[in-house]
């Protein structure tokens, strides 16, 4: 049959088609988007099979994204920096409404995590050469120094917040939220999206990402960076709402006689924290994900166990500096090696 015919059969399959037209019928089907924020990749993939729908949902949260970037920014001129100027000279500062209820979260995740999670240690972190657009310097700070801002004790427990005003009992805090952003913000955009109706997506910033609903009639399957070298270590089924958040040594140091300095750095000793090179967390909320992430991280080999028991984790995974995976009971039964040969792993229950 050629078409358009002008038999009664032809003419119907053109009615059919111009109907089908008419009532726009779209496939469901994969969107995303990419861009550059909090100095990382950002990834929307949304299931969806209204493009308008779509296409609103992407701009919205990308606009949302984009001012939370610059009102957190730690080292760029922002509301952040402002309120840390404000603190170190001993006066009040004053916090904008986005920051209130991520600094609440902060502080109590703060205390969770026996302030093993310590955004107040932004001076470490400058010192350190971790709060710059460019590369870290290749040297460690002067020992002296590291020492003074230790012993400075800056801690979240230092803060009082009364209305939108912020004072600091010790003039060493300086608020660094790049253990918790990330994941708040994640958090803030899938409340959006399901605002605006979207009910199938993942938002990922740089491996730290939350999922809802699917991906058409399957799970999503997320996946855990290889710490060191190329590809993906593991993967696992998103269930519904899930996020999942790594911290890692590979995003951010430099090398000095050999030995790897990071930005993950451990309060109590002023140095890059030792021991691990990724931590993985799974939990409902990115947030806490996010913090717990860097808190485990902190804790290293000797503590990890008793500070994820405190903090409620259930799902947890970590690379050691040998390559070796350890792996809770719960993670374990969801992780699917990717990497050929599998590593050498064991698992390991919390107290
Ligand atoms: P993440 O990749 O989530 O582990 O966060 C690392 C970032 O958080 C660093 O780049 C610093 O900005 C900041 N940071 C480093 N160490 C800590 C810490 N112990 N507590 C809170 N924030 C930290
Ligand atoms: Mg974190």
């Amino acid at each position: 049959m050629t078409f358009p015919d002008k038999t009664p059969r032809g003419w119907i399959l053109l009615l059919m088609l111009l109907f089908l037209n008419a009532c726009d019928i779209q496939q469901a089907q994969l969107h995303q988007q990419q861009f550059l924020l909090f100095g990382t990749l950002v990834d929307i993939s949304l299931w969806s099979d209204d493009k308008q729908k779509t296409e609103n949902a992407i701009a919205q949260i990308t606009t949302d994204l984009e001012k939370m970037h610059n009102e957190w920014h730690a080292w760029h001129d922002s509301p952040l920096t402002r309120l840390n100027k404000a603190l170190a000279a001993g006066q009040p500062g004053t916090v904008p409404p986005s920051m209130i209820p991520l600094l609440q979260k902060s502080i109590a995740l703060s205390n969770a995590s026996d302030g093993l999670f310590n955004p107040a240690i932004g001076r470490l972190i400058n010192l350190w050469g971790f709060q710059q657009d460019d590369a870290p310097s290749n040297t460690p700070p002067d020992a002296a120094r590291i020492q003074d801002l230790t012993t400075a004790q800056p801690k979240m427990q230092d803060l009082v917040l009364a209305h939108d005003q912020l004072t600091s009992r010790n003039p060493n805090v300086q608020l660094d939220f790049g253990a918790i952003a990330k994941g708040y913000a994640v958090d803030l955009a899938i409340e959006k999206l399901r605002a605006l109706g979207i009910h199938n997506a993942i938002i990922n910033a740089g491996g730290n990402l939350r999922a809802i609903g699917k991906h058409g009639d399957r799970p999503w399957r997320i996946g855990i960076r290889n710490p060191r070298g190329p590809g993906v270590l593991a993967s696992i089924e998103a269930r519904g709402d899930e996020s999942m958040l790594t911290s890692g040594d590979y995003e951010r140091f430099f090398e000095y006689q050999g030995k790897r300095y990071h930005h993950i750095i451990d309060p109590r000793t002023g140095y890059p924290a030792r021991g691990f090179t990724s931590v993985t967390v799974i939990y409902p909320d990115a947030a806490t994900a996010d913090a717990a992430s860097t808190a485990l991280f902190v804790a290293g080999p000797q503590h990890w166990r008793d500070i994820a028991k405190k903090m409620g984790l259930q799902y947890i995974m970590i690379v050691d500096d040998k390559g070796h995976v350890t792996m809770t009971p719960a993670m374990a039964e969801r992780v699917r090696f990717e990497l050929n040969p599998a590593p050498n792993f064991s698992i390991v229950a919390l107290p």
